[in-house]
């Protein structure tokens, strides 16, 4: 147990002095780390290294050509405590489960909710590269490339490999067979797909009185931007949190 929290602190401090987490996103990282590994053990914390180190550096793979984008998302550079929690709360939440029944439904759940974080992720991250324009999921008229809700089929393949990639991981650890390979990967592709559909219908956005962009941020050309539409209480982390959420949910239920 200190050995886990010990590495969950050198990582948190590696991505802090990396530019990856802001001090209270490193912060975040130690509790779900420690959680995470408490429930899970050393297969737990492996996962979520894996999706923490391919997250970073898919961020950070041709940053500059990503600049425009910034000007759309709510937030760009390191992730806050915010972000970690949207991204690691559900599970945290499977690792308690896990503690407190060791239903191995848990344990699928938490597999899920790390694979539809980085199928979102790599989905995003990759995506907002594509060479041409992404088209909006429920109109598709073609949107400016970052909007929440735009798909591309760039991002599309690079979200379908990066859920893969997490089932994958796990091959070393426990034998998965081809049916429940392919469960998972599309379980964790849901998240990805509903964290885009609540992107293009009910999450928040704003635009710029200045430049006229649609924008998720609420200050733009350092002037406050006016609402569009969406809900104003569901930003781009809480639409993250319920995308995870559900795939996890729906994964427990069936395995349960
Ligand atoms: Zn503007």
């Amino acid at each position: 147990m200190y050995a886990i929290f010990l590495v969950t602190c050198i990582v948190a401090y590696a991505g802090y002095r990396l530019r990856s987490l802001t001090l209270s996103g490193a912060l975040l990282t130690v509790v779900t780390g420690t959680v995470i590994g408490y429930g899970f053990g050393w297969f737990g914390l492996y996962l979520l290294g894996v999706f923490f180190s391919t997250s970073s550096l898919a961020s950070k793979y041709r940053a500059r050509d990503k600049a425009p984008v910034d000007d759309i998302v709510e937030k760009s550079g390191p992730r806050d405590f915010v972000q970690v929690l949207a991204n690691g709360g559900i599970g945290m939440l499977t690792a308690i489960g896990m503690v407190v029944t060791s239903n191995e439904a848990w344990l699928y759940a938490y597999i899920v909710s790390i694979a539809a974080a980085t199928s979102d992720t790599w989905g995003s991250e990759f995506g907002v590269l594509a060479k041409q324009k992404p088209r909006s999921i429920m109109t598709l008229r073609p949107v400016e490339p970052g909007t929440s809700g735009g798909v591309s089929l760039f991002g599309t393949v690079m979200s379908i490999v990066g859920a893969a990639m997490i089932v994958f991981a796990t091959y070393p650890f426990l034998g998965l067979g081809a049916m429940m390979t392919f469960v998972l990967i599309a379980f964790g592709l849901s998240g990805s797909v509903v964290d885009t559909l609540l992107g293009a219908t009910v999450q928040r956005k704003y635009r710029c009185r200045v430049c006229g962009k649609l924008t998720e941020k609420r200050l733009h050309h350092n002037e406050s931007t006016a609402y569009v539409s969406g809900w104003r209480f569901l930003g781009n982390d809480a639409v993250n949190f319920l995308a995870i959420a559900s795939a996890a949910a729906i994964c427990f239920f069936i395995f349960a």
